[in-house]
């Protein structure tokens, strides 16, 4: 682990209490996942385009050009390496976007993990059922779970001589899938509170090369990106729209 990673990372421990974090779960939808189709006569609301997709929001951003570059590996550095200091980088930096707009995530405004007008994402509990929870209690198990992994020096060794351990490249994909869920609830409920604080160039980019480093490594299935056919994710239409737009690779 790299001097200015373990200084880093020892400056920010302990931000979070430890809690009772389960196991979390793996993708799991909410029941309107095997309801049948809506025929197509059905007359519905048109659903307005999601602000997030919408021009100048769509583009704001603090890099500009593609993301390849700043993901790539720099010589000389192992990439266990690079991949546990990026990991503890974006979840530093979710952690204090959520913070900020956390007082609007609430039991009320958000009773489930949404993340799309038909997806809500359930929680595996310590008796192996899926159960939904509040967002807000949603993310403070996985950035629980998250500060606990990387506090944890069998899982982000930090001390020169100590190695990843075999099952470092299975873990961080987890990590992987369930900042993404964050992402995902953020800026399908919340992108208004960003776009009040004037954050949406900041949190783009954020997301924007986490995903670009998430294709990069295989760290990210784009199965969790798409979600189902009946339970879309909607920041699936973001990472298309950033892909045509040459942010992304394809
Ligand atoms: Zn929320």
């Amino acid at each position: 682990m790299s001097f200015f990673n373990s200084i880093s990372r020892s400056m920010t421990r302990a931000q979070r209490a430890p809690k009772r974090a389960t196991t979390p779960t793996s993708a799991t939808f909410s029941p309107h996942d095997s309801a049948p189709p809506t025929p197509v006569s059905a007359v519905a609301p048109p659903v307005p385009k999601p602000l997030y997709l919408c021009s100048p929001f769509v583009e704001a951003a603090l890099v500009k050009g593609n993301f390849k570059t700043i993901v790539m590996l720099p010589k000389y550095v192992d990439i266990m390496e690079w991949v546990a200091v990026n990991i503890f980088d974006f979840y530093t930096n979710l952690n204090e976007f959520y913070g900020v707009i956390s007082e609007c995530c609430t039991q009320q405004s958000c009773a489930t993990m949404s993340a799309g007008q038909t997806l809500s994402y359930t929680w595996i509990n310590q008796d192996r059922k899926s159960v939904h929870l509040p967002a807000p209690t949603y993310i403070d198990y996985v950035m629980t779970w998250v500060q606990n992994l990387l506090d944890d020096e069998n899982t982000f060794p930090t001390k020169s001589g100590s190695d990843f351990p075999p099952s470092f490249p299975s873990t961080v994909k987890h990590v992987y899938r369930q900042l993404l869920r964050v992402f995902a609830h953020i800026y399908h409920a919340h992108f208004h509170h960003l776009l009040h604080l004037r954050s949406e160039p900041h949190f783009n980019s954020l997301f924007a090369h986490f995903l670009s480093f998430g294709r990069e490594y295989e760290l990210l299935e784009m199965k969790d990106v798409r979600g189902s056919a009946s339970a879309p994710v909607g920041i699936s239409q973001l990472f298309d729209k950033w892909r045509e737009m040459g942010i992304l690779e394809g």
